[in-house]
């Protein structure tokens, strides 16, 4: 309940998970990115996940959940407010997990032992509620057990996608923004792979003006 009211305060400070730009290229990195920046003191970061509902709406804002089951769940959770906090608290230790195993895997070293079981843990539970669904063209696609959706529904798509992420060959391509206050990931698909920055209208821009501050300066004292 403190941590509700906390969110509370700050969502009425303008903290609005709609507001966040969509710059990772990838559900699943844009969700490791609602914490902005993602560097230095972890204290002075902004966590846009604030609130059961807050989390809703990031879910709808990236497209991982649709708006109609995004009002059954908003619905439901005005009446759950315990279970969507503990919900809220599942969703930010996935996060947690998936970016703490990114980061060790971009670093080419193995994920810590605990972040990968808590990704296996949600796996399992998500994976209780996915099914194979037809389509009249013959075609199959992943779907979801809607009928036994509660509030854990918006992180099935959210952990899916992240093991999916894992065990692919886009995993190669994902970055940490070199932007010095941002600490972002991205999915690199530029046909050299060279991209350096979340985004070069934010963090690439700075850091142009920074070498360019730097070099008059050096000009400026030689
Ligand atoms: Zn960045």
């Amino acid at each position: 309940m403190v941590t509700e009211q906390l969110d509370k305060a700050k969502r009425s400070k303008g903290v609005d998970p709609r507001s966040l730009r969509l710059r990772g290229g990838h559900p699943v990195l844009d969700f490791l990115n609602t914490v902005d920046p993602r560097v230095g003191d972890p204290a002075r970061d902004t966590d846009y996940l604030l609130g059961y509902e807050g989390l809703i709406d990031w879910c709808v804002h990236a497209g991982t959940l649709d708006a109609s089951a995004a009002d059954d769940l908003r619905r439901t959770a005005r009446h759950e407010i315990a279970a969507g906090e503990r919900v809220l608290e599942r969703a930010r230790e996935l996060r947690e997990a998936i970016h703490s195993i990114l980061t060790a895997s971009i670093g080419r070293s193995a994920p810590a032992e605990r972040s990968l079981a808590t990704l296996n843990d949600e796996l399992a539970r998500a994976l209780t509620h996915a099914r194979v669904e037809g389509a009249k063209s013959g075609l199959f696609a992943w779907g979801w057990d809607a009928a036994a959706a509660g509030l854990e529904r918006p992180l099935w798509a959210l952990v899916r996608g992240a093991a999916e992420l894992l065990t692919s060959d886009d995993l190669k391509r994902v970055r940490l923004c070199a932007g010095d206050d941002c600490g972002w990931l991205f999915l690199d698909v530029s046909r050299n792979r060279s991209r350096r920055w979340c985004s070069m209208d934010s963090c690439g821009n700075r850091a142009k003006a920074r070498r360019h501050y730097a070099r008059t300066r050096a000009r400026r004292s030689a």
